[in-house]
């Protein structure tokens, strides 16, 4: 396979752009090759400037579970950029979409529009941080929730609570704030909120950990952690930026059936355009300017081709049978490849919920970041870069959840299949 124009383009990329790129994931560094360059997309293939195609995995990261370019979602942004694309003012979609947010997920009683989940999740946090008058917040080792201040930290070395910064940057000072727990660690989270009694705003997670493969909630992890937010007064933020409208149209949430304080979206609910969105109770929710004193703003927030492209992309998501589609079609890949991976050498161990999907090498089963490191990330580069070069575009890293999409048909996953077997070898 060439890829030469993509070469090429990334060497003027990195005259001009850090590192190639505009969010390090995509430089390819942990796949160990260079990135590919995007020319366009339709349903579940990419296409790169040297024209070769893949069938794809990404999805953008997730928010394309229809497909790329659904022409019902075109359409709708083309519409709606004919009467402007932006006004800084209010419009009916805002209200929309908000109706549909609140018919999905019943605990978002109010909701505010953002551009990003990383907007989403800072502005959550400080909401609660706000509302309880508390300054700490928990977090869990390998959950990922944007790159704000206080959410760019890990856990401290041995019996340290205090959280280290995970990047340069962030001052000790504010990282110190930060809690970190094990995934799946009921015992330790209690532990650690018992030490800081009354001090704990709120404990934020991922409902399924997606940003370190995908790693689901232990049986009574998610009740555990809502009994214990009720009964200390914290605030329980549950990240649905991945999970929200992915594994069931109510999300993780509807899935597991546990219910969050607040709430974070993104990524789905933008339907590929740059959208976040974060809600939950009245009460809280109120303290928010303008009706509270909690100051959150946003220039382009509820922006008018980012609502319409969301809102068509929900009401698409609401047509029956939608997400058993999404569920046959990724137990259809899952059964296929775990033929093939158990007939192979090559310690591999497949984890899924819905439409998101990780196959670690290594034996298994990961259940929290420190098994997720377990990982033989140079067999993962092997093995990435052989599906590549089979038009298979996969994410480029160990620790990346992959997608699957409506438009991913039985050819599509008999070919990745077949591809998985051949790649096996190569690792
Ligand atoms: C992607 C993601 C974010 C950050 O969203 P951005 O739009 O990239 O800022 C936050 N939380 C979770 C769980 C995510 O997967």
């Amino acid at each position: 396979m060439n890829h030469n124009k993509s070469e090429q383009l990334f060497t003027a990329a990195k005259a001009i752009i850090p590192g190639g790129v505009n969010s390090p994931v995509r430089a390819f560094k942990s796949a160990g090759c260079n990135p590919i360059f995007i020319d366009k997309a339709a349903g579940s293939k990419i296409y790169d400037v040297d024209g070769n195609a893949y069938i794809d995995y990404v999805g953008s990261w997730g928010p394309m579970i229809l497909g790329h370019c659904h022409p019902k979602v075109v359409e709708a942004i083309q519409k709606t950029a004919a009467s402007g694309a932006s006004f800084g003012a209010p419009t009916a979609l805002e209200t929309e979409l908000a109706e549909m947010v609140n018919d999905a997920y019943p605990n978002i009683e109010k909701v505010r529009m953002v551009s990003s989940g990383t907007e989403a999740t800072m502005s959550a946090i400080r909401l609660a941080r706000g509302y309880t008058g508390r300054d700490k917040i928990l977090k869990f080792d390998g959950c990922y929730h944007g790159h704000a201040d206080s959410l760019l930290v890990k856990a401290g070395s041995g019996a340290a609570t205090f959280g280290v910064p995970t990047s340069p940057g962030v001052p000790a000072d504010f990282a110190k704030h930060t809690l970190t727990a094990t995934y799946n660690d009921l015992t330790e989270v209690k532990a650690m909120v018992a030490a800081n009694k009354g001090e704990i705003a709120c404990i934020i997670l991922e409902a399924i950990a997606g940003n370190m493969g995908c790693v689901p909630p232990a049986p009574g992890f998610l009740q555990g952690l809502r009994d214990l937010c009720t009964a200390e007064d914290i605030i329980l933020i549950i990240d649905e930026v991945m999970t929200g409208f992915r594994v069931a149209y109510g999300g993780a949430q509807e899935y597991y059936g546990v219910r969050g304080d607040l709430v974070c979206l993104g990524k789905i609910i933008g339907g590929g355009l740059p959208v976040g969105a974060f809600g939950g109770k009245s009460e809280i929710m109120e303290s928010l300017s303008p009706e509270g004193g909690i100051y959150q703003a946003g220039t382009l927030s509820g922006n008018p081709l980012a609502m319409s492209a969301g809102i068509t992309t929900l009401k698409l998501l609401q047509e029956e049978g939608f997400y058993q589609q999404i569920e046959e079609k990724s137990s259809y890949l899952e059964a296929g490849l775990q033929q093939v991976t158990a007939a192979s050498p090559v310690a591999t161990c497949w984890q899924r919920v819905g439409g998101m999907f990780c196959t670690y090498f290594q034996e298994g089963p990961v259940n929290n970041f420190a098994d997720a490191l377990n990982s033989d990330t140079d067999a993962f580069g092997r093995y990435f870069r052989s599906m590549l070069d089979q038009g298979i575009n996969l994410a480029p890293a160990q620790f990346e959840a992959g997608f699957m999409s409506v438009a991913h048909s039985k050819e599509d996953l008999d070919k990745t299949i077949a591809a998985v077997e051949k790649a096996l070898t190569a690792v």
